[in-house]
């Protein structure tokens, strides 16, 4: 962190998140408090951002169970054996040294959004102005029959949230034979990170072509094709991975039999793997859903107003990340979830300052994905906030996509990664 509080807020970069209109009239109410619920790529970021645009003045309690922020986004290379879960995880001490967000290292049990209170499992209760809800996702285990059982017997994991479970899969693909096979099962759109299952299936073959050449990766798609950098993706797993790589679109998976080791379609024959790795449909972290956020697409995801992403069915609760209903070609991202976040602390800070809310908001995507240890592609996009049709939309014209991986980006890449885990945590 070096640059300065004050500088920072006299920055552009801070009154473009602001907007401009009204700040002279109104002072920020020095008491006012921020809830923020999760500490991942969004809630971070957002307790950081509500603390450095309102000079420090309003009050944020970052409410996170985990001890330190594990990234998802490089957790695909753990699997493939060149980083270790220490590369990827950064403490949380950060926000308060550097920040003064108040750190309650628990669950959130209950929201009361008449009381405007947050219940903590550990019994305390924490009273909120402006609430912020960035849970993730929560996977519907029970959309896959047996997957429950498979998954609670360890037998099938799914490491869709970076942590112990990932190295639990990668100790897995270490104990499986020479010449065995192992399974990714993707769930239809949207789910978190397009790109990340088919990051994986390259990590996973880069593993083997080094370590057990006879092995094979199937991808198991519930989609009609791959749903991110397509054409990259396949070239790669023709050139680099022949032999290793198959990919079976339009495969739904709907039961899995641990024990025996086969996935099973809606239609289309049986698979057998030594490892599965069976995604299942997500929607809104259980909190969001518990709460009744989750008022969107058969009540999977959380509608938002985009100007200030407040909750479109409680006031004064704003939801950022996984959990939204996304706009158009808007990705699950981790990169999203961080200008989510930027968007609504800025909307958050002007609301609670009697200050016109920045009308209008851009957000910024670039998702890499390693192909192998070092080769990196990417997909980038620009978004607007479009008044009449009170979305974001990608902006013409704007964003790209790799000619192929490249060395070059993987350095980009990593970078990118120190970069946003210091934006939302340092
Ligand atoms: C394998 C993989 C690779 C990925 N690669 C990329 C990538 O390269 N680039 C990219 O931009 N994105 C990537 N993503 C996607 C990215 O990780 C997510 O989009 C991002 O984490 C979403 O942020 P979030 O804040 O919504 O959720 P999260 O980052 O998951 O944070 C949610 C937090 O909320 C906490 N929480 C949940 N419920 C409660 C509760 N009741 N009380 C308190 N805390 C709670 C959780 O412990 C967690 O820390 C990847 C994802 C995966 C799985």
């Amino acid at each position: 962190m070096t640059m300065q509080r004050r500088s920072f807020l006299h920055s552009t970069a801070a009154l473009a998140l602001l907007g401009t209109a009204g700040c002279a009239t109104t002072s920020i109410p020095s008491r006012a408090r921020v809830v923020v619920i999760g500490g991942g790529y969004g809630g971070a970021t957002a307790a950081k951002y509500v603390r450095l645009l309102s000079d420090h003045k309003i009050d944020v309690v970052l409410i996170e169970p985990n001890a330190a922020f594990v990234s998802c986004p490089l957790s695909n290379l753990v699997l493939g054996g060149s980083k270790q879960l220490a590369d990827i995880t950064t403490p949380y001490a950060g926000l308060e040294r550097n920040h003064g967000v108040t750190l309650v290292k628990d669950w959130a049990k209950a929201i009361d959004t008449s009381r405007k209170t947050v219940t903590l499992a550990g019994g305390a209760t924490i009273a909120y102005d402006k609430l912020v809800v960035s849970p993730g996702v929560e996977l519907q285990m029970d959309g896959i029959e047996g997957l429950r059982a498979a998954h609670a017997s360890g037998r099938v994991l799914q490491a869709w949230h970076a942590g112990p479970e990932t190295v639990a899969l990668r100790r897995q693909l270490e104990a499986m034979p020479d010449g065995g096979v192992f399974a990714i099962a993707i769930p239809e759109q949207p789910y978190r990170c397009p790109p990340g299952p088919y990051e994986r299936a390259c990590q996973v073959a880069w593993y083997f072509k080094n370590a057990k050449p006879r092995s094979k990766v199937l991808i198991l798609d519930a989609n009609q094709d791959v749903v991110s950098k397509a054409g990259l993706f396949k070239r790669v797993w023709a050139e680099q991975y022949k032999g290793i790589v198959e990919y079976r679109p339009q495969h739904k998976t709907v039961a899995v039999d641990a024990r025996a080791g086969v996935v099973k379609f809606e239609v289309h024959e049986d698979v057998k793997a030594n490892v599965i790795n069976a995604l299942p449909s997500m929607r809104a972290g259980a909190i969001a859903v518990q709460t009744g956020l989750n008022n969107l697409a058969n009540n999977r995801w959380c509608g938002v107003d985009f100007l200030t992403f407040e909750s479109a069915v409680v006031k004064d609760v704003h939801v950022i990340g996984d959990s939204i209903m996304i706009a158009p070609a808007m990705p699950k991202s981790g990169h999203m979830a961080n200008n989510h976040a930027k968007v609504a602390a800025a909307a958050i800070v002007s609301q609670l300052s009697g200050w016109a809310v920045n009308p209008s908001p851009m957000l910024t995507n670039t998702c890499y994905s390693f192909v192998d240890d070092k080769n990196v592609v990417h997909v980038a996009s620009v978004h607007e906030y479009v008044a009449a049709d009170k979305t974001f939309k990608a902006v013409a014209g704007s964003g790209g996509l790799s000619p192929g991986p490249t060395e070059l980006e993987g350095s980009y890449a990593m970078n990118w990664a120190r970069n946003i885990w210091a934006d939302a945590l340092a």
